[in-house]
């Protein structure tokens, strides 16, 4: 297995030190989770006037959006939101914004290096970050890495283990919400109530994480939201959110394409995904957090979905580096996107 590298810090406590000590951003708001961990909104930036008089539904109902979030001010800064661990097995993206922190505050990364771009891009947008939206689930795993670790090792921790001690396996661990109560091993997947925060009752009661996300989302509107995820060895991708418009996907589409250059240019796999996400299946695909919030807040939300790096998928691992870059081209691209759609 690959050594830890030294800029690779995927845990709880590693969130909490990170933002104990920021200086520049600051931590704006904070909820327990179900088992009583701290999740932490980190802001860097003034939050903009939205001018709100209405709720979204309400405002698109009069035809005016602004009546929700007017961003038509000069002064208007693009927001962005960042939100890692929504899943406790995969913290990849938890790893990337510590080091984004640290690039935020510092000027340098945890590796000690620079990145101009980034360092420097909170002075044009405003940068939210969640660190760990679920640090029940990432508190059951007790190792900084999956790099090198199996697909039965993910499946064991990420998605847990029936009572008679049979993987729940994917998506097969969807059939029973919440899962507390019907597992040996409760997966990382799940806040210590069991709650995949994925595929919450988003109009119903919600658990403390989930609400702490729509409270942020309401609260700033940001112009793009997006959810850090692993995905076992997948070609790294953005999953759009499904029963969109289609101006939404194309908008996502456009980032997509931007990232699948940028990589290419560094050799790293990328995949941009279809339009189609199985809306009109006879089964059609779930209403999961990414669309939720797209209805919530009339603005983008997206899954990232990173490569893993297991050593037994039929598609190839990733190196930490490889999984750390693209994660870093990634803020890059969506932040370029967001000043983009600002000018437009
Ligand atoms: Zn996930």
């Amino acid at each position: 297995m690959e050594n830890i590298p030294v800029y690779w810090k995927s845990g709880v406590d590693d969130a909490i030190e990170m933002l104990k000590n920021v200086k520049r951003g600051k931590v704006t708001a904070e909820i327990r989770s179900a088992g009583g961990r701290p999740v932490q909104l980190l802001v860097y930036g003034d939050k903009n006037e939205l001018n709100r008089t209405a709720n979204l539904s309400c405002a698109l109902g009069a035809g005016d959006k602004s009546c929700y979030a007017d961003k038509s001010k000069p002064d208007y800064k693009p927001t962005i939101l960042i939100v890692g661990c929504v899943h406790g097995g995969e913290f990849e993206g938890t790893v990337a914004l510590l080091n984004l922190i640290s690039l935020l505050e510092t000027g340098a990364d945890l590796k000690g290096e620079a990145n101009e771009f980034l360092s420097k891009s909170a002075e044009r947008v405003n940068i939210l970050i969640i660190p760990c939206l679920n640090p029940d689930g990432r508190s059951r795993i007790d190792f900084p890495s999956f790099v090198g670790k199996t697909f039965e090792d993910l499946r064991y921790y990420n998605q847990g283990t029936w009572k008679d001690g049979t993987l729940c396996g994917w998506p097969e661990c969807k059939k029973i919400h919440p899962m507390k109560g019907h597992c040996e091993f409760l997966g990382a997947y799940f806040n210590d109530d069991g709650v995949n925060i994925m595929h919450d009752d988003f109009f119903g009661r919600k658990a403390n994480e989930t609400q702490f996300l729509f409270d942020t989302v309401d609260m700033y509107s940001p112009d793009y939201t997006i959810l850090l995820h692993g995905g076992t060895n997948t070609v790294n991708c953005i999953l759009k959110p499904s029963y969109a418009p289609d101006a939404v996907k194309e908008d996502v589409t456009e980032l997509e394409n931007a990232m699948m250059a940028h990589c290419e240019s560094k050799n790293l796999a990328y995949h941009v995904t279809p339009m189609d996400r199985g809306e009109n299946k006879p089964t059609p695909c779930s209403f999961n957090l990414t669309s939720a919030l797209y209805h919530f807040s009339g603005e983008p939300c997206v899954t990232y979905e990173s490569n893993q790096g297991l050593t037994n998928c039929s598609s190839p691992a990733m190196t930490h580096d490889e999984i750390y870059r693209a994660h870093m081209i990634l803020f890059e691209e969506a932040i370029k996107h967001i000043e983009k759609k600002e000018e437009s």
